[in-house]
């Protein structure tokens, strides 16, 4: 198992900088610290990292801003990790282009789950996954194909929009997707009402799925933000 990634850290705080590297490297991540923007441009550029964890408070600028400006060239995965944690941060980080986001204080465990998702979304569009391939995660099984889901081997009939929200959260495992942007690549136009009906079609999934209220399964919710599929490795 290769594990070798080179991670990009960009953090201001010296002790947080320290404490994420030490984690980071005890898995095995190799570490490159930038303490402001412009020496994360320099050493994105110089070293190409494999992903990028980012804090949005830095001393030369948003976050946010370097976010904007690095997706113009880059899909590279990158993770926010911000003390900010209001629905709306979240929701402009996200819609922005971060793979997801992560609040401190944060949990080692889930920080590092959140990393290796992202990391593997990125192998499964690299080895080029096919669109008719299949998506497993637990007992929870996607054809491509046929356009057919199957809970422990038992077929699940949805319809066709509750496919196509499914599907598009399985291509995007382990990213928090927002509302705006399901409603997008699902009706193909923002808003208007559009999140009651997202609300709606995601109640009937679930029911389908037979995830009871309050429960987490498969999909993750996060109110006011939007949907994440499990990864792999969660
Ligand atoms: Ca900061």
């Amino acid at each position: 198992m290769n594990n070798k990634y080179k991670i990009l850290v960009v953090e201001d705080e010296k002790n947080i900088q320290t404490l994420v590297s030490a984690l980071l490297e005890t898995e095995g991540y190799s570490v490159i610290s930038a303490y402001n923007l412009a020496e994360a441009d320099m050493l994105f550029v110089s070293h190409r990292p494999d992903l990028i964890i980012l804090d949005l408070g830095m001393p030369d600028g948003d976050g946010i801003v370097f976010l904007k400006k690095l997706r113009k060239t880059t899909a590279v995965p990158l993770i926010v990790l911000s003390a900010r944690n209001s629905e709306s941060d979240k929701v402009d980080a996200l819609d922005a282009g971060a793979n997801d986001y992560v609040t401190k204080p944060f949990s080692s465990a889930e920080f590092l789950a959140r990393i290796r998702s992202a990391l593997r979304s990125v192998r499964l569009s690299e080895t080029g996954r096919l669109p008719h391939a299949t998506f497993n995660v637990d007992d929870l099984k996607i054809d491509y194909e046929s356009r057919r889901i199957f809970i422990a081997n038992a077929e699940i009939r949805l319809t066709q929009t509750e496919y196509n929200i499914v599907a598009f959260l399985a291509q995007n495992a382990g990213k928090m997707m927002t509302y705006q942007g399901i409603i997008k690549a699902i009706w193909g136009y923002p808003d208007g009402g559009g999140i009651k009906k997202l609300q709606v079609n995601m109640a009937n999934i679930r029911k389908k799925f037979g995830i009871k209220p309050g429960e987490e399964s498969y999909i993750v919710n996060e109110l006011g933000v939007g949907y994440r599929m499990k990864g792999l490795e969660e």
